[in-house]
């Protein structure tokens, strides 16, 4: 029986697996088929404290890992297909085999969705992008695009103002479904300008970056293009949490919900992406790690 079984290798499982396993508590690490997690897709990551240079994503999750291990992280390979409860304990299925647990951290991560075009797995982190947050800064007095017409969108929009010269938002509709004060703020913005009704049929690019979209009216049918050094999707968040049903509580996102990284189920903590729709940066993953982590041994402790 494992004490400690962390579901998820990125950024937030492994700092909960340091924090664990320096508290002796040898946790398990299941690392999933995406072993390191999303930083595994990017390249410079700038706004994590302490790299001032930047540090590539891969590299970031490099070290985590070297660091979890030192103090006594296992690592397990495959995906967690079910959690049950059993008794006090719980039972984790993955592809390979069953593992037990005393406690167990979720650190899934939150997928973004993504438009299915294979223009935009071509030029995925050369133009193409997810997060404005992250990314945004690399296209300072540069044109832009957004593609969605909701609050993330609109938050993808607006913050991409301090750095792009000129934001187009690419709706397929002919109003946004955002909050009406979010829909203000983008609309009274002269940065920003939106193309209703439109579809984005392809990324175009000069094979190393973007360098356009073409665009597809729905209620016309007429075929545009318009020039953009990079589009940013804001079409929303799949949190991978299926295998959760019927044991921790999810919104209607599917998102876990915590409070303090504890859910309802005594012994069930979440960290990272899996539980936050509204920050999903590395810094705040890491941050709910840590108090996974702690919380997941002050449990441990109340049980002895
Ligand atoms: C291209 C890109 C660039 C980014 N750039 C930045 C940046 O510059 N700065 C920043 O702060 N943030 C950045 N982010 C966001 C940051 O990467 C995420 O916020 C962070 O990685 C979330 O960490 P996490 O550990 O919660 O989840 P993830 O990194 O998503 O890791 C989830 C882990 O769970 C595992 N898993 C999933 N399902 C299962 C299952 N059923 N069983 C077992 N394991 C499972 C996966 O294999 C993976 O190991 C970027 C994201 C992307 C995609």
């Amino acid at each position: 029986m494992e004490n400690l079984a962390i579901i998820g290798s990125g950024i937030a499982g492994l700092t909960a697996a340091i924090y664990a396993a320096r508290a002796n508590l040898k946790p398990a690490v299941i690392s999933g088929k995406d072993e390191g997690g999303q930083l595994m897709l990017t390249t410079t990551v700038e706004n994590y404290p302490c790299f001032p240079e930047g540090i590539l994503g891969p590299e970031m999750i490099s070290l985590a890992r070297k660091q979890a291990k030192k103090f006594g992280t296992r690592f397990y390979d495959g995906n967690v297909l079910k959690v049950e409860k059993k008794g006090e304990a719980f039972e984790i299925t993955t592809e390979e085999e069953k593992i037990e647990a005393k406690a167990v951290i979720i650190a899934t991560g939150a997928s973004a969705r993504m438009l299915g075009l294979e223009s935009e797995k071509k030029y995925w982190n050369k133009g193409v992008h997810t997060c404005a947050t992250c990314d945004g800064a690399f296209y300072d007095g540069k044109e832009v695009a957004v593609a969605g017409g909701g609050d993330s969108a609109m938050e993808e929009a607006l913050f991409l103002t301090h750095n792009a010269a000129k934001i187009t938002i690419i709706h397929r509709r002919d109003s946004f479904r955002a909050s009406k004060i979010m829909q203000e703020r983008v609309l009274g913005n002269e940065k920003i300008k939106v193309m209703w009704d439109s579809e984005i049929e392809e990324v175009t690019g000069d094979g190393s970056k973007v360098t356009g979209l073409k665009l597809r009216n729905v209620k016309t049918s007429t075929r545009s293009q318009i020039k953009t050094d990079a589009m940013f999707l804001a079409i929303g968040h799949i949190p991978n949490t299926a295998f959760l049903k019927g044991l921790a509580e999810l919104d209607e996102q599917g998102y876990i919900i915590a409070t303090e990284t504890k859910t309802k189920v005594a012994g069930l903590f979440a960290a990272g992406d899996c539980a936050d729709k509204k920050y999903r940066q590395a810094i705040t993953a890491a941050g709910t790690g840590c108090q996974a982590a702690l919380e997941a041994e002050r449990y441990l402790e109340s049980r002895q």
